[in-house]
């Protein structure tokens, strides 16, 4: 593992324990050539350190081609909290890894994540200032996630219709997972007059929806996939894009909000045989790291309204660029970061 952060350049890896609290936290600092690196905090069980330690080395890689891709004035980095079995005083936790984070100058800032609340941050905001999404703050990203992820397929249906991707004049969506972002992607599609599926694990959740927006059509969950709409929007979780699912997937194009939907390279071939067009993941779900940035600036609002306006127009890109060249749009997505790399 140490041998690949040096191969891999990762400018800082940072272990941080305080027995008395039982806190062991790691952050890495994947780059910092766009400013500093901004990425969420973890707090999650690990079968070991290792495995935390390859988490949260992938993350923050992540997060830099995620900001890069979308022009933010920030690099990439990523944090875990290794979290214990048993009781533990989260208050002192949160205080702790605060401090740690505060060591680091704001070369690192961090923010919520799996298994971390606005609360949270707030917490952490009493002993740093390098921290966003604090609870005071009103800085939920994922409205603007959504944004991002609707704007994407919204602004493109023209283009969408030209190719003869689209089945019929209503335009028709099946969204996996009605969280934070599937449900406000969910009501923006109800609203724009598109036929809406949508499906989750969580039967309570789907039944309050539906109570809600007596529109939409609830799926079971396995059906989704085979679903006859236009678009499949993943907003669940990663790896919902494999060669199981491809072989059922009826939809010619998927753009959704999830993270890492793709299992592998090994989708390349097949979303290219099924001429299926793909918007990755980290160009499409910019638009709550896009708000999460803006968060110190006077003038916040408007000028994530003006980033998140990009997002569509680089997915078009994406695609055009993926048609002409025949290239995996996950592959241009990722010459577009490295280029803003530099
Ligand atoms: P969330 O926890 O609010 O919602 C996820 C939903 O998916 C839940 O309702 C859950 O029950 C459901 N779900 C889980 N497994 C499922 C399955 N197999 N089939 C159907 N439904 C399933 O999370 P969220 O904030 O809405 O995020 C959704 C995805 O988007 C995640 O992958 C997240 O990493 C990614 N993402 C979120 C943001 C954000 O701003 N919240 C930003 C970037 C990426």
């Amino acid at each position: 593992m140490i041998s690949r952060i040096f191969e891999e350049a990762y400018e800082q890896v940072s272990f941080f324990s305080n027995p008395k609290l039982g806190l062991n936290a790691i952050i890495v600092i994947h780059s910092t050539k766009r400013g500093p690196a901004l990425g969420g905090c973890r707090f999650k069980s690990y079968n070991s350190p290792n495995d935390a330690l390859d988490d949260v080395l992938k993350l923050s890689k992540a997060m830099t081609l995620k900001a890069a891709a979308a022009e933010l004035p920030l690099g990439g980095g990523k944090a875990v909290i290794i979290k214990k079995e048993g009781e533990f005083n989260r208050e002192a936790i949160f205080k702790g890894f605060g401090e740690f984070v505060n060591r680091l100058n704001g070369h690192y800032i961090t923010a919520e994540d799996l298994g971390t609340t606005a609360d949270d941050m707030e917490i952490i905001g009493q002993v740093t200032p390098f921290v966003r999404g604090k609870a005071s703050s009103k800085g939920d990203p994922s409205p603007y996630t959504a944004q991002g992820v609707f704007l994407s397929i919204h602004n493109n249906l023209d283009f969408f219709r030209d190719l003869g991707y689209l089945k019929g004049s209503t335009p028709s969506i099946s969204i996996q997972g009605i969280g934070a972002v599937g449900s406000k992607v969910a009501e923006l599609a109800l609203k724009e007059g598109y036929r809406v599926y949508v499906s989750d694990i969580d039967k309570e959740k789907l039944d309050a929806f539906k109570k809600q927006h007596p529109g939409v059509e609830i799926v079971p969950s396995e059906a989704i996939f085979e679903q006859e709409t236009d678009i499949f929007c993943p907003c669940a979780i990663g790896g919902v894009v494999n060669p199981n699912t491809l072989s059922k997937i009826q939809s010619r194009i998927i753009i959704g909000g999830a993270n890492n939907q793709l299992s592998g390279e090994e989708c390349y071939e097949l979303l290219r045989d099924k001429r299926i067009l793909y918007g990755p993941d980290f160009i499409v779900n910019a638009g709550g790291l896009i708000k999460v940035a803006s968060e110190n600036m006077d003038n916040a609002e408007a000028w994530t309204q003006k980033m998140i306006a990009k997002i569509p127009e680089r997915v078009r890109l994406i695609f055009e660029d993926h048609l002409s060249k025949g290239i995996p749009t996950e592959r241009v997505a990722l010459q577009i970061a490295m280029k803003n790399l530099g």
